[in-house]
């Protein structure tokens, strides 16, 4: 068992830990989030570098990445910002994965090229008001109509549907004997006449966040389709795993600028005549959180390579998610611990780690719902 990393994925976490540095500064990420203003310079300025193709094959002019240096990626990303790791990895998930694993000749050609020079953004609706943890409940219907289908129906949380060009929209086609039947994936263009899109307010994710999206007889053609129709469960399902890598690593990232701005303060910070960092009650907070990200890392790199070897399994994808996501809200809830009453005030950085993780067990499925997974690997 090999452990290190090899020189050239050394190399990649320093480009694009150099890049951000640049492009998206921890003042930046403030910026944004105090003004709700989505990280689009710092979007244009990864697509500028071609990290977007990272994981798209050479003939469709990305660089063919492993899923190792994916992880690499969205942790640097995730530790300058972590929503703009968020709206990386809807992309490279929805528009770069999903296409390449289940889109048509055409739709390969057409958005793979487009995706890895950054051209486009992309979105994910599946979560319904009342398909949210039991998603295959789903209710969006897609008739058949001449040319194509019509689309009626109401998808909440559809994070960044108003800044992205395509979302990939999960809707019903037919009522099988289970709710996972009858299930088929379309890639829509946000703009069509019938959307209606809300913002929603939310505790964090406030840069870009998320919507509620109306559907009132959508007209898509049938090359919209992605993947086969009434099948569309299964790619959910291989979608989900993907993003489960992307959202652990881009969270462990965000977790550790949490741990290390408290670690700078508890060294800097004096009380009672001494750093605060002196106290066994704060210096094991902090070797908590050292101990808890050095896990989540472990786990966010075995992933990857179990995925590369295609070894990963439902089970592994729950472990990951269920661990890193309570590790960032753990990190960040003892972070601004250690900051005390500034650690409450919203001109330092902890309170947005502090929102911005609450999601981090709630969204892409609950901690509870992680936990039934691995319960039921458990035979139980
Ligand atoms: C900011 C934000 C962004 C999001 N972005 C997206 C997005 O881009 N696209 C998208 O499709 N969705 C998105 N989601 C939706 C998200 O994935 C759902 O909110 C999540 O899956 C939970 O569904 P729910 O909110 O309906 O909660 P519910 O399913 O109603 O759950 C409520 C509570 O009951 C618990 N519970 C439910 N069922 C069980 C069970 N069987 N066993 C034990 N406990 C259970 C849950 O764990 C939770 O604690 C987003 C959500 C938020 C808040």
């Amino acid at each position: 068992m090999d452990y290190a990393f090899t020189q050239d994925q050394d190399d990649l976490r320093a480009h694009a830990r150099e890049l951000l540095d640049h492009a998206c500064p921890p003042d930046y990420a403030e910026r944004c989030d105090n003004e709700a203003k989505p990280p689009r310079e710092a979007y244009d300025a990864l697509a500028k570098q071609g990290w977007f193709g990272l994981a798209i094959p050479a003939e469709y002019g990305g660089t063919g990445g492993s899923a190792i240096d994916l992880a690499i990626l969205l942790e640097e990303t995730g530790r300058h910002f972590e929503e703009l790791a968020m709206w990386l990895f809807r992309t490279l998930t929805y528009g770069g994965y999903a296409v390449l694993q289940h889109g048509s000749t055409e739709q390969k050609n057409d958005l793979l090229p487009k995706v890895a020079r950054g051209e486009l953004s992309f979105c994910f609706g599946l979560t319904e008001p009342n398909a949210g943890s039991d998603a295959a409940a789903l209710t969006t219907r897609a008739k058949p109509v001449d040319g194509g289908y019509a689309i009626d129906g109401q998808k909440v949380f559809t994070s960044g549907m108003d800044i992205s060009d395509y979302c990939l929209l999960v809707t019903r086609t037919t009522t099988g004997e289970k709710k996972q039947h009858g299930i088929t994936n379309f890639l829509i263009d946000t703009k069509l006449p019938g959307i209606e899109v809300r913002k929603i307010a939310t505790l964090g994710q406030r840069a870009i966040g998320t919507t509620q999206v109306f559907y009132s007889d959508v007209r898509v053609p049938a090359s919209a389709v992605l993947g086969e129709v009434d099948r569309g469960w299964d790619a959910v399902d291989s979608y989900l795993w993907y993003e489960r890598l992307c959202l652990s690593a881009a969270r462990t990232g965000a977790a550790s600028a949490a741990f290390e701005y408290a670690l700078d303060y508890a060294k800097n910070r004096k009380q009672f005549g001494k750093p605060i960092g002196s106290f066994q009650a704060i210096s094991h907070k902090l070797a908590d959180m050292k101990v808890m990200l050095d896990v989540s890392r472990t786990l966010v790199y075995r992933f990857a390579w179990l995925m590369s070897e295609g070894k990963a399994t439902r089970s592994d994808a729950a472990i990951l998610k269920l661990y890193t996501g309570e590790t960032y809200k753990a990190v960040s809830d003892m972070g601004l611990q250690i900051l005390g009453g500034y650690g409450y005030c919203m001109e330092y950085p902890m309170q947005r780690f502090f929102r911005d993780s609450r999601l981090a067990v709630i969204g892409a499925g609950t901690s509870e719902i992680q936990r039934n997974i691995i319960a039921r690997g458990l035979g139980l």
